[in-house]
């Protein structure tokens, strides 16, 4: 134990004890989230590209954790996906999105879609059911609600996949392919599957309209997408500049800190217009 190169190892391993434990804690916690209110949904608006006015919104949650204080989905989502709690969670979601637009109709506002962040573990023939019921329950029109997916979906068995998103789409629900350009295969994902948008992930907004290749990637994009009837979101708007480019590009929708910050329900509904005033 004497040589030096010892040393870096025991701590490493310590550390790696500490954070296994960390995790280990996190993960019970979550158990308990749902169950003590603790997790709360927060509304982003996504606005027409030329327009001020949200036309609906992407929903993220939140984790208000009682010692740690707000936990990122970042960090807590993985965990939820690794443990499978991520399917009681997500129903929750889904269940939680739906009261809020049945309250909103009942104050007579008119809510847009709600675009809701699916896992891979969901996407199963249960989640047909699942939202057709409560789709019945809150009285919502399907169109009301949507449903992003990352490519990592088709790690599973795509027959599967494939039937349960073309039951999703006859009921009236449109799905976004979300982090569009991070995966490895994107391009053969809209071949395989008929998305109805699909989403630029924020890292090639972040260089624009500095950046050459990341300018000519995103008119590319978009080309493609609209050849495909596809239409276009761009995530993580965070400048004048940005907004200006992608709206001269001809994306249809925008989202980000600059046309808004992920909110709470309050303060959502505060943005909402009235069906006399619409
Ligand atoms: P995502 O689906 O890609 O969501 C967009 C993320 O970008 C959100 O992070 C949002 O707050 C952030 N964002 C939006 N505009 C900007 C911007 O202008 N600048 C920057 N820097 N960031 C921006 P958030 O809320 O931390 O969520 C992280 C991820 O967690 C989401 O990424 C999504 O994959 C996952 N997630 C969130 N809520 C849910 C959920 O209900 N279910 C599932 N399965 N996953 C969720
Ligand atoms: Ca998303
Ligand atoms: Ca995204
Ligand atoms: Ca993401």
């Amino acid at each position: 134990a004497k040589t030096p190169a010892h040393l870096p190892i025991c701590f490493f391993t310590q550390e790696m004890n500490v954070r296994v434990r960390e995790r280990l804690q996190l993960e019970q916690d979550l158990h308990l989230a749902v169950e003590r209110g603790e997790l709360e949904l927060y509304f982003q608006p996504i606005v027409q590209s030329g327009q001020c006015q949200p036309v609906g919104a992407e929903v993220l949650l939140r984790w208000q954790h009682p010692q740690n204080g707000i936990i990122s989905p970042a960090t807590f989502i993985p965990l939820a996906e690794a443990s499978g709690l991520i399917v009681t969670i997500g129903d929750w979601v889904l269940r939680q999105a739906c009261s809020w637009l049945r309250h909103w109709l009942d104050l007579g506002l008119t809510p847009g879609p709600l675009a809701i962040n699916i896992s891979r573990l969901q996407l199963q023939d249960r989640l047909v059911t699942v939202i057709r019921d409560l789709a019945s329950e809150y009285r919502i029109a399907t169109h009301m609600l949507e449903l992003e997916m990352t490519e990592n979906i088709l790690l599973d068995d795509h027959v599967q996949v494939s039937k349960t998103l073309d039951q999703l789409q006859a009921m009236g629900i449109k799905l976004s392919l979300d982090d569009f350009g991070t995966g490895y295969s994107s391009l053969s994902y809209l071949r395989r599957f008929s998305f109805d948008a699909l989403k630029i992930d924020r890292s090639f907004i972040q260089g624009l309209p500095q950046d050459q290749d990341g300018c000519a990637l995103i008119g590319a994009i978009v080309v493609m997408a609209h050849r495909l009837g596809l239409r276009v979101v761009a995530e993580g708007v965070e400048t004048v500049e940005q907004r200006d480019f992608l709206r001269q590009q001809g994306c249809d929708f925008l989202q980000g800190y600059l046309l808004g910050r992920p909110m709470t329900a309050s303060a959502y509904q505060a943005t909402l217009p009235c069906f006399s005033a619409a």
